[in-house]
């Protein structure tokens, strides 16, 4: 920590001081890479609305987030921290006496509900006040109370048009993993899917860059389809189709690609053509949970004829139903567009996946976090005939914990392969061989549906 500085004298500070909304024009975004490509899409996005951004490098600050917490927290929060901590000090090297950390506003985004997600940037602005001058260095935290509002980051004039661009950025980075794995177990050559992606994410940036600010959205997209299009020439139409396997769980542990080790590149390697929950999933939620319990505090201020309360859930109702819509449709028309040129798959509704949930009646969207989004995208995989199922998350997660309970007897009277993969960090010998072991499944449950023959190419 030679680096970092000196530690603070202990004083009494508010949780939540320095953690909020704040202007961001002039200073420096640091955003933590939980997905590689989203973030660097972000970032531009940032970038085109004049607001310098730079995406955390990750993982290598892992060491000090591990040191700076104390075993109890969970492992995005450990890697998080790190990502900063190893910022500050690689910064601090590099200006010496010119680092400000006031220059800087760290982008950290947290959950109301019941799991932790809530207290990280709490608990990481304790950790930062611990040392002396990181007080200034102000977290940004967008919030699911007002469905990640950006509201008060900078001129109201753009909050919303740099929204709408920063939702794409993350349908875009969806597209492009789903074209990875669409591509990458068929590839003609091998390496040429990774070179290709590493290509086609620069010039992604490039295009949010350039047509972000003036909301050339078409412009956009139509970079993207053709760079699908493109990528569907690295495939090889003569290779058997592959079992498929779908991966769901916590947000960050299935994005990040060093905390799980590399898991889809590992399920790849054993054979299989892998699909992982989309990053627009949880956004979606956001806003249709908001819209949900809009609905329902209004329905119940009408019973009750509360006129007050009646008219601020009128106005939740307004604001998240408009949300809700506009992200479906631009989700649509950016999965329409690359569509036409290969099969990649669809992300699936939110409402879709609440009606899974009732009518089997296993769960619930009244108990939020991410298990209801889990358990029935688990359902979906089963409904289209996917080969076997892996729930990622950070060792001890409660939703991820709560979604195997409820999962792994159904997955073993269906019969289909179901693994839970838990990560801390730490390497398990038994880790291959239980990949090994599911992917053996796997290959027999494909063998035993389909003869072999797949479907999906
Ligand atoms: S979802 Fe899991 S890992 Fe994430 S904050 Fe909640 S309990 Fe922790």
């Amino acid at each position: 920590m030679s680096g970092i500085a000196v530690e603070n004298t202990r004083t009494f500070r508010a949780l939540t001081e320095n953690v909020g909304k704040y202007h961001v024009e002039k200073k420096t975004v640091l955003i933590p890479e939980m997905h590689r490509t989203a973030a660097r899409l972000f970032a531009a996005t940032f970038r085109s609305f004049a607001v310098g951004a730079k995406v955390l490098e990750t993982y290598k600050g892992v060491d000090l987030g591990k040191q700076y917490t104390s075993g109890k927290e969970c492992y995005p929060c450990q890697i998080t921290l790190g990502d900063i901590l190893h910022f500050v000090e690689e910064e601090r090297m590099r200006l010496g006496s010119m680092f400000n950390p006031k220059n800087y506003i760290y982008f950290l985004p947290e959950s109301d509900g019941p799991c932790r997600f809530g207290m990280y940037n709490k608990y990481q602005r304790i950790v930062l006040n611990s040392f002396r001058g990181l007080e200034g260095l102000k977290i940004v935290s967008p919030t699911t109370k007002d469905g990640y509002s950006l509201s008060g980051i900078m001129e109201q004039d753009k909050v919303l048009d740099f929204m709408k661009v920063g939702y794409l950025s993350m349908v875009a980075a969806d597209i492009l993993d789903r074209l990875t794995w669409r591509i990458r177990p068929y590839e003609k050559e091998k390496g040429t899917t990774d070179d290709f992606i590493d290509r086609a994410i620069r010039i992604m940036e490039g295009a949010f860059e350039t047509f972000g600010r003036e909301k050339k959205i078409k412009r956009i997209i139509g970079t993207l389809v053709e760079l699908v299009k493109e990528g569907k020439t690295l495939l090889d139409p003569n290779i058997p189709p592959k079992p498929r396997i779908g991966i769901v769980g916590e947000i960050f542990l299935r994005m990040h690609a060093r905390a799980n080790q590399d898991l889809i590149r590992l399920l790849e390697k054993q054979g299989a053509e892998v699909v992982n929950a989309s990053l627009a999933e949880w956004v979606n939620y956001v806003s249709y949970e908001g819209l949900r319990n809009a609905k329902k505090g209004f329905i119940s201020d009408l019973i009750q004829l509360k006129g007050g309360p009646m008219k601020f859930h009128l106005k939740q109702l307004l604001n998240f139903g408009a949300d809700h819509l506009y992200k479906g449709f631009r989700q649509k028309q950016a999965y329409r567009s690359v569509r036409p040129y290969i099969n990649l798959a669809y992300d699936h509704k939110v409402s879709h996946l609440e009606h899974i949930l009732t009518e089997d009646d296993i769960f619930s969207f009244d108990v939020s976090t991410e298990a209801c989004l889990s358990i029935s995208s688990i359902l979906e995989y089963v409904r289209i005939g996917y080969d076997g199922v892996v729930n990622v998350y950070p060792f001890t997660c409660m939703p991820s914990m709560t979604t195997s309970a409820i999962i792994k007897p159904m997955m073993n009277r269906l019969r289909l392969p179901y693994l839970d993969a838990p990560y801390d960090g730490s390497f398990q010998p038994g880790r291959e061989a239980a990949l090994r072991t599911f992917m053996y499944q796997a290959e027999q449950h494909f063998h035993r549906n389909n003869g072999g023959v797949g479907l999906h190419i």
